[in-house]
């Protein structure tokens, strides 16, 4: 791992640790009573939630991760093994391969006729 690299996967477990601590806040946050100020604390975790995956999916794209679009900020897609010979990523949230389905092709028998 070059240095790029292990600077990368830091910053990946400082931002998870982020996540985790947002999560822990918005727990939190449920047993405040309802008020102007929960209001802008909701919006702001909202936000950072978003950053981070934002974050999160910028720092993936980097390392050389495939991204799924099911959502804004993308998920990352993990390998699954081979399929073939070919490797196999996978989306965590929506589970989309990055392999497409093989298409049946139908030739219809009035085209073969002659
Ligand atoms: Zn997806």
């Amino acid at each position: 791992m070059d240095d790029s690299a292990s600077t990368m996967e830091s910053v990946k477990t400082c931002l998870s640790l982020f996540s985790e601590a947002v999560g822990l806040v918005k727990k939190t946050q449920d047993l405040l009573p309802d008020s102007v100020e929960k209001e802008a604390i909701e919006k702001s975790l909202a936000e950072a939630g978003k950053a981070s995956k934002l974050a999160e999916a910028q720092i993936a794209q980097a390392l050389g991760y495939r991204l799924c679009q099911c959502t804004f900020p993308p998920q990352v897609m993990l390998s699954v093994g081979y399929k073939e010979n070919i490797e196999e990523f996978k989306c965590t949230l929506c589970n989309k391969s990055s392999i497409a389905p093989s298409i049946d092709v139908h030739i219809p028998a009035t085209i073969n006729a002659w």
